[in-house]
Parts: structure tokens; sequence; C-alpha cells
């Protein structure tokens, strides 16, 4: 019993007593009484919870590329912003698909770090043409003649490197609800608050958790065209890139394991906390995170760049190569915007004036 005596009330911090007869540590401060094995795991669980979260990635060792004979590949350099992207070599790129500069230089292939996977296109040039042409149909405040005086300076076919993260974590937390009753004797209303201390541990397993690998594509752009179908994913073959270009990474594994550990942690934690259900309140006291052999891979995901130009400036789409959602900004025209703001007025200004009508008719 000696181990037992140490316990002190989770409710108020007094020692606890135990009490033969009943087999439960009482309070004799605050009146509570506990069952042995609800403090143990109490115990257990507040310590589980306060261990300082752990992520284990496994180390990614970059493979260079071997030609595999299939295509000949060339590397292209964009002078302007900077980017690398590696491509076909009869694609004879002249356009760069980031900034839509045209003085991209060709050069001698000079190896380039080999993806383990590749999802492949689906949507070929004229479909993901097509949905862009349905993003413009539901573009609000789009100048009508926006269809007839753009000039689309090229549309490239890119395949955008991501770090895909997977990993199966333990997680355990301790929460404290409360559950509220009322209830009335018809001299009095009475309201009941019960306090709980929740503790919660489960694992969850996480596949495929993308991280943008380019500095050079904007986040909102790419976050915007998410997200793919992973299941599609196959080994990497450099025959995919037949027609196509490819960048390579210049964000390393390990810089991008900070985002994947926060998007790890706030799903898992919003998965444990989903379990507990049925209080009033629920608030998180402590959590902690655990997980070891986490796996990172290297894929290409693949998108349409689309640059056009309108009115002497450049607007930059990205297009899902599997889905042909779009993501970018449509110009507006201000007399349009104009006119739907004034219709807006009008109809509040026509319903106003028939409450007064229906007001005075009543009078
Ligand atoms: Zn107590
Ligand atoms: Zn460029």
């Amino acid at each position: 019993m000696a181990e037992i005596r140490n316990f002190k009330c989770p409710c108020c911090g007094a020692p606890l007593v135990f009490d033969g007869v009943s087999q439960t540590l009482d309070c004799s401060s605050c009146g509570n009484k506990f069952e042995v094995e609800t403090l143990r795991q109490l115990e257990q669980g507040a310590n589980d919870a306060a261990k300082e979260s752990k992520f284990d990635w496994t180390h990614y060792e970059p493979r260079n590329y071997e030609p595999e004979g299939e295509i000949d590949l060339a590397s292209y350099s964009c002078p302007s912003c900077g980017a690398e992207i590696a491509g076909d070599d009869n694609l004879g790129a002249t356009i760069c698909p980031y900034c839509g500069n045209s003085t991209i230089v060709k050069r001698n292939f000079e190896g380039t770090l080999r993806p383990d996977y590749i999802i492949p296109f689906k949507t070929d040039k004229d479909g993901a043409m097509r949905a862009f042409e349905n993003a413009c149909a539901n573009a609000p405040f789009l100048p009508k003649e926006f269809k007839d005086k753009r000039v689309v300076e090229k549309m490239t076919g890119v395949y955008v490197p991501y770090w895909m993260f997977d990993c199966d974590c333990d997680i355990s937390a301790v929460y404290a609800a409360t559950r509220v009753s009322a209830w009335s004797d018809g001299r009095f209303d009475y309201v009941k608050t019960d306090f709980y201390k929740l503790i919660r541990a489960g694992s969850v397993g996480f596949a495929n958790i993308p991280v943008d690998a380019s500095s050079k594509t904007d986040n909102r752009y790419m976050e915007g065209v998410e997200p793919f179908d992973y299941s599609a994913a196959v080994d990497f073959n450099a025959g995919y890139l037949s027609g196509c270009l490819a960048d390579r990474y210049d964000v390393s594994a390990d810089d991008s394991i900070e985002r994947a550990n926060e998007r790890v942690k706030n799903t898992a934690a919003e998965v444990l906390g989903s379990t507990a259900m049925g209080y009033a309140t629920v608030i998180p006291e402590n959590s902690s995170i655990s997980f070891s052999g986490g796996k990172i891979r290297y894929s290409l995901l693949p998108v349409w760049m689309l640059n056009i130009k309108y009115m002497d400036k450049m607007y930059k789409y990205v297009i899902n190569g599997q889905t042909g959602k779009v993501s970018g900004e449509f110009p507006t025209s201000k007399a349009k915007k104009v006119r739907f703001f004034a219709a807006v007025f009008g109809a509040v200004f026509a319903a106003c004036a028939a409450c007064v009508l229906a007001f005075t008719h009543l009078m």
C-alpha cells in the first residue's frame, strides 16, 4: 500500500487515504472518492501527455538520376527567376513556365535528382484549356473582352516537386471537461456542473502528406489546385517526362519537415479531440505526440502552367494536370462591379419600398 498512499487528490491536491471498506481512496478535504485503478490510469495518462513530442523522420538520401535511354533530357535555366528545369531534349522549351520570360537558356543535361514517384498527367492541353474556360465562365466580374483580347503566351506541362511524408504516430492527451445539468423542484432552480479529467490515447496513420518542394511555385497557387489523387502515383520513369518539363526541388526534405510536423500534429490532435464527445466543454491541457520511422519520398506532381497577357499585364494560372482544378487571379471589370452593386442596392431599396407600402396599406 506504500505506493497508493502517495496519491494526491486530483481535484484539490490534498493527500488521499485508503478506505478498506469501500476499497477507495478518499479525500478528507473535498470529499471525493476514487478507485485505485482510476488514479493509476490518470497518473499514467498525465505522464504520457507530459512527455516531449518526438518526430523521428528517416533521413532522405537523394539519389542521382541515371539516364535510362528512353528519352534524352536537357536542362533549362531561366536567367530572370532562376528556375532550373529538366525536360525532354526535343521539347525546345523557350519560355519559362514560372515567370513567362522568353530568354530561357538550354544547357547540357547535368543530372538531376531522381524522384521516387510520379503522378502522370491525366488532362491533356485541350482538356486543361477547357477547364480554364469553365473557370473563366465562373469568375465574377471578368471583363467581357477578356476572352478576345487575352493572348495565351504559353501553356506548359510541368511536373512540380513535392515531398510526401508517411508516418504512424501515437498521441496522448489530457482534457479538462465539464457536464452541466439543470433541474427544478418547483421552489428552486438547480444547476450542477460535473468536472472531468479525460485521458485519451491512440494511434493515427498518415500517408502522403504533401509539402511543396519548390520555392518558385507560389504556395497559394499550388494549394489552390490540391488535392491530387495519390492512388495514381507510380514508380518514377523518365518516359513520363516526354513533352513536359520537370522542376527539381530547391527546398530540402529536412527544411520541409517542420511543415509536415505541423500538419501531423494538428490533424492527430483533431482526430483524438473528436473522441471527447458528450461534454459541455472540453479544454485540452496537455498533449504529446511521437512517431518513429516516418518515411519521406520525393514525388513529381503534374500541373499545367498557363501565362496569359491581358492589357499589358501578365496573369499566371496553375491547372491540376490530373483533375483540371484551376487556381489563379482573374482580372476584374470595374464597370461590371459598379453595376453589380447598383443592382443589389436597387433590389434592397425596392424591398424597403414594398414594406412601406404594405405598412401604409394596413393603416
Ligand atoms: Zn480533494
Ligand atoms: Zn523564369
